[in-house]
């Protein structure tokens, strides 16, 4: 589930339990039962879950006498609602798996944008020179592999040394993707006449018989 700037917004904004003051946890909705009705309407929503909260202190006790089983209430609030409402817990432990990092939504959020940038930059990456959206799309693990491949595509043509280390020192959890880019890299050195040393993997010409970084006879 990735979530809107919107949503993250909402969840990053103090929003304050009017029970008990306390600043209040952003969760994920819990995916639904058949039958539970209307659902949720959102893919997040924020929770009191202070086990000093007057509401959920006092429901304990309405609960029982007015149904006789145990169960409590805290207070949740829905984005873009103009307040919130008391929702059903059995138990203190209701709704904690489901409270969201949002330092990680954030990261993956940004990681998402920058993905988009680059695929949008890739049109016009050969003829700018430009190797940078190229090698995030290649490096980056999480991306589609359908852009990372185009991206690997595009290598020979901008054909710039620059992408040898950083493909390289890659560790591809994508095998296709990792033979694809080191393949390039290959035909980019005999463009530029050049090979790695066996010895220290610096770059030499294609010709030279001792490394001129190593010393090492090729
Ligand atoms: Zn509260
Ligand atoms: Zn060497």
């Amino acid at each position: 589930m990735i979530l809107t700037d919107e949503l993250l917004e909402f969840i990053e904004e103090e929003h304050l339990c009017p029970h008990c003051n306390t600043r209040m946890t952003p969760c994920h909705t819990p995916p639904l039962h058949v039958g539970d009705g209307l659902g949720w309407g959102s893919p997040v929503f924020m929770i009191c879950l202070n086990n000093d909260c007057s509401l959920y202190k006092k429901s304990w006790q309405e609960f029982e006498e007015r149904y006789g089983h145990v169960a409590s209430c805290r207070y949740m609030l829905l984005p873009g609602a103009d307040k919130g409402e008391p929702i059903m817990v059995a138990s203190c432990d209701a709704y904690t798996g489901c409270i969201i990092d949002v330092e990680e939504e954030r990261r993956r959020n940004q990681r998402r944008q920058k993905e988009k940038e680059a695929v949008a930059a890739l049109d016009t990456c050969v003829a700018d020179g430009n190797l940078a959206p190229v090698m995030l799309l290649i490096l980056d693990e999480n991306a589609k592999v359908e852009h990372r491949e185009r991206a690997c595509s595009l290598l020979d043509r901008i054909n710039d040394i620059a992408c040898v280390d950083p493909i390289r020192n890659h560790v591809f959890r994508h095998t296709e993707i990792g033979q694809l880019a080191n393949m390039a890299v290959d035909r980019i050195l005999k463009a530029h006449n050049l090979k790695e040393c066996p010895h220290c993997a610096e770059l030499v010409k294609a010709k030279a018989s001792v490394c001129k970084h190593c010393g090492r006879d090729l």
